[in-house]
């Protein structure tokens, strides 16, 4: 058991993260911006004491000095799972919404830390797969080894763009705090691609849905029965597996130090309304005709290796997390 403060507690992986803290008995201190939404995740865990779930106010990450009180604790944390991050492409200034509170809220976070609660010997950090594809031209498999080569100037260029710049620089920055400060602890990186899943009930509405679910939401809506769009990255992972690889980076010991790309291997949209199609029959008609794959024959690879050999995972298929994403999603209205 170790007490951790989990960063961005009302997120969708994060969600997960609390379940899964909590099932393997560690005491979790979750940050959150307003006393509403922490109060709402409290009132979701009934019986759980406070000394086992309780929340600490982090309004806005991007501001230099955030977490210098909620790193503090009595007992002292032992770790920290760093989540918050913005994740979606509503924007208008990328460096205002995307860039500063990714890589401000990744190194405040760290200083804070170092300075503020040197009882804690592990960082585990939500990165992502965007900070490793190159989509410039895609090595013949992907791995930890990979980085996304983007630069300041194509940062700025979209939206899409800030989000993969965003978690590319902040892991960098995390890497080299490490590196150049030398703290008392170590840091692992969670990256994963597409994260597909059940919401939590307490925290979602089908309006207001977590970006990588929201073409569960599309197709079974009918928004998308005129045809599907491009599928995207061809990689997912369901959101247990990577809220457990989050909790396993804090527990392993040989975790730190590493990146991990996790990933249960390919789909397409055109398999993720298939599998709504096969298992929720009264959908059909929300559905497009033509749920053919368009996921090339000539792919890039993935090597997922280091997450089953170091952290133990073992992944999830498409199928059932397509239909538990789908009746949670109905659950809450679609
Ligand atoms: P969510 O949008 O559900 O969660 C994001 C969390 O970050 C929320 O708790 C949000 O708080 C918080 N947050 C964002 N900006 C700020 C800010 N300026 N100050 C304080 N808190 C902030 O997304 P996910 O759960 O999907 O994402 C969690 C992490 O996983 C992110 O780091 C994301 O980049 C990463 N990731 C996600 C993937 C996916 O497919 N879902 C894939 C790869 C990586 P609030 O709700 O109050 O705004």
């Amino acid at each position: 058991m170790v007490k951790v403060l989990l960063t961005g507690g009302s997120g969708f992986i994060a969600a997960h993260a609390v379940d899964i803290l909590l099932q393997r008995n560690h005491d979790v201190v979750f940050t959150v911006r307003s006393d509403e939404k922490g109060q709402k995740i409290l009132s979701n865990h009934p019986g759980t004491p406070s000394s086992k779930l309780s929340y600490v106010i982090v309004e806005d990450i991007a501001q230099e000095g955030a977490f210098d009180e909620a790193v503090k604790s009595d007992p002292p944390f032992e770790a920290v799972l760093h989540t918050a991050s913005p994740f979606h492409f509503k924007v208008t200034d990328v460096k205002k919404d995307l860039l500063d509170p990714a890589i401000i809220g990744t190194t405040t976070l760290l200083k804070a830390v170092k300075k503020n609660a040197p009882s804690v010997k592990r960082v585990a950090i939500t990165s992502s797969f965007a900070a490793i594809i190159n989509p410039n031209g895609h090595p013949k498999v992907y791995s930890e080894s990979n980085w996304n080569p983007i630069t300041q100037e194509e940062a700025v260029a979209n939206p899409q763009n800030g989000y993969r710049a965003s978690k590319t620089f902040a892991e960098k920055a995390a890497w080299d705090f490490v590196e150049k400060e030398k703290p008392n602890f170590d840091v692992a990186t969670i990256n994963p691609p597409l994260v597909l899943g059940p919401v939590v009930h307490y925290l979602n509405s089908i309006d207001n849905i977590n970006t990588s679910n929201e073409r569960v939401a599309n197709l079974i809506q009918g928004k998308w029965k005129d045809g599907l769009p491009s599928s995207g990255i061809w990689i997912w992972v369901d959101v247990r597996d990577v809220a457990l690889a989050h909790v396993k980076a804090i527990e392993v010991p040989e975790a730190g130090g590493k990146r991990f790309l996790l990933t249960a291997g390919y789909y397409s949209n055109g398999e993720i309304a298939s599998a709504i199609k096969s298992n929720f029959p009264d959908l059909a008609d929300k559905l497009p005709q033509d749920l053919k794959s368009d996921k090339p024959d000539d792919v890039y690879g993935i090597d997922n290796s280091r997450s089953k050999d170091v952290l133990g995972i073992k992944y999830r298929n498409l199928e059932e997390s397509v239909i538990d994403t789908t009746k949670s999603l109905l659950a809450i209205g679609a």
